[in-house]
């Protein structure tokens, strides 16, 4: 914990100073333009993957970024993604997995899960993911791990489209939905591209839709 509350000291001293400006700005109002949904894994950092800064991600995080699918109970997910919505007006939603995640882990094997019984009713929202890779293979196991992990994310943004504010702001173009996954291991970042149903590195889609964005313009 020592490196912690250092970090705290060497943050005000060395930090703070050089983003005064950004960071007064920000004192009284925020106007992100992403809502970025991660794992809790301490292993990912968003701001640093995707270089950003304080402001411009609105982040929720829970075991294996799920989102549960809308219902008229309140839950913490669904309060934060209305907020984001409806009341800060994101443009872009992420939903943004990743490799070696233990949540997938626990829903691949939800019998070693008896002794977390709140981490094995979570992972319940994954179970459309583990059973839609049981179904298109005849099993389950460890090495269906990175499918899992991608199939989740597709189920995530499944359920993303059910809250009433995401599924206004989709119906009238105002937001976009990425499925992502993160490598921990190589930085890559794969991204869901919805023509070829497959998930393929950032840079790559990113490009392609950036072409298109450019002959529209040109058109
Ligand atoms: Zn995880």
């Amino acid at each position: 914990m020592d490196h912690v509350i250092s970090g705290v000291a060497r943050f005000q001293q060395d930090i703070f100073p050089n983003k005064k400006d950004r960071f007064k700005k920000l004192a009284t109002g925020q106007n992100p333009e992403v809502l970025f949904i991660t794992c809790a894994d301490s292993r990912i950092d968003p701001n640093l993957v995707t270089q950003t800064e304080p402001g411009d991600l609105f982040i929720c995080r829970n075991a294996g970024n799920i989102v549960p699918p809308h219902s008229n109970q309140t839950g913490s997910m669904t309060a934060s993604i209305e907020f984001a919505v409806a009341a800060l007006g994101v443009s872009h939603i992420v939903i943004c997995g990743h490799t070696d995640c233990g949540a997938i882990k626990g829903a691949i094997n939800p019998e070693n899960l008896d002794s977390l019984p709140h981490v094995k009713e979570w992972l319940g929202h994954c179970r459309s993911a583990t059973e839609t890779v049981r179904e298109r293979h005849g099993h389950l196991d460890k090495d269906n791990l990175a499918e899992v992990t991608c199939e989740n994310v597709l189920q995530q943004l499944q359920h993303l489209r059910t809250h009433p504010a995401v599924a206004a702001g989709l119906a009238n173009k105002r937001i976009t939905l990425h499925g992502w996954v993160y490598d921990i291991g190589t930085g890559q970042v794969l991204c869901y591209n919805e023509k070829t149903e497959g998930f393929e590195p950032m840079d790559e889609q990113y490009k392609a839709l950036f072409a298109d964005v450019q002959s529209v313009k040109e058109a």
